[in-house]
């Protein structure tokens, strides 16, 4: 996002300076053609002086006017971009939030088994994270979403994504990747929060997520990906928590 963010504004910055470049430039080249329309075939020097006026005035009160406007617009712009990341973020953990997760889960999902192979969903929720909240209050549970959201990301690959669905449950689209290497991917996460180390009152608190996740490579979308998976993760709870359980998406049980 910071990067595309950096990108934009760049490219904002030169929409700004072609503009106030172009935009005096074409005023100029209109005026002079209705000045040579107006004067040609008067005296001469009343000609050269409605073509120096033609040249003169729109470059110097176009160019501050076209700036001005560019500049204003670039603003505007930006202000816009920011505004869209924001309302796809989770203010919390800065995840994705479940909006925007399931819209690049549905785009993603949409496209296998056509265009793309095969690809993942892994709904993570985090274990009796009511006790941590009772024991240690509600500022350091969301400390420790914030610290799940982290190893989350610090340990998917470029190209995964990690939302936050709500509460203390995430899920991972992992666009890629056959059964075998989501059901490690899913394993290397659980593995990871499991080694947090999570401090409250003085005291270091085990972390852990049980994950439920399915693996799709026909069409699908959110919603049927999410009901398979979330069977999974149940199936992960009631064995034990702490555990992974995966499945492969079948269209017919969906619905
Ligand atoms: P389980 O292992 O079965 O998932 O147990 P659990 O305690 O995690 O599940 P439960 O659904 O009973 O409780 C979820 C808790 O997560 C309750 C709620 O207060 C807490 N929670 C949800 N969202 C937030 C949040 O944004 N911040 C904090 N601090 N706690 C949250
Ligand atoms: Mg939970
Ligand atoms: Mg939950």
């Amino acid at each position: 996002m910071e990067a595309s963010s950096a990108v934009s504004h760049r490219a904002g910055r030169w929409d700004a300076v072609l503009w106030t470049i172009l935009g005096p430039l074409a005023c100029t080249l209109i005026a002079m053609g209705v000045n040579h329309r107006l004067f040609m075939g008067l005296d001469p020097l009343a000609y050269e002086a409605g073509l120096q006026s033609a040249v003169i005035l729109p470059l110097c009160v176009g160019t501050p006017i076209f700036l001005f406007f560019s500049l204003k617009m670039r603003d505007l712009a930006i202000a816009n971009h920011r505004l869209r990341i924001m309302a796809a973020t989770d203010g919390l953990t800065a995840c994705l939030n479940r909006s925007a997760f399931s819209a690049q889960v549905d785009a993603r999902a949409a496209m296998s088994g056509t265009t793309m192979g095969a690809g993942a969903l892994l709904i993570l929720d985090a274990d009796r994270f009511k006790l941590i909240n009772d024991r240690f209050g509600h500022q350091a549970g969301d400390r420790a979403l914030e610290l799940i959201a982290e190893t989350l990301r610090a340990t998917v690959r470029a190209g995964d994504i990690v939302g936050r669905l709500g509460g203390e449950e995430f899920g991972v689209l992992l666009p890629n990747i056959d059964r075998v290497s989501a059901g490690r991917v899913a394993e290397r996460l659980r593995t990871a929060v499991a080694g947090i180390t999570f401090v409250a009152d003085g005291r270091s608190y085990p972390l852990s997520v049980s994950i439920g996740g399915v693996v799709f490579d026909e069409e699908a979308s959110f919603e049927l990906l999410f009901q398979q998976a979330d069977d999974r993760l149940y199936h992960a709870k009631q064995t034990g928590r702490n555990k992974v359980a995966m499945t492969s998406y079948i269209a017919a049980v969906a619905g």
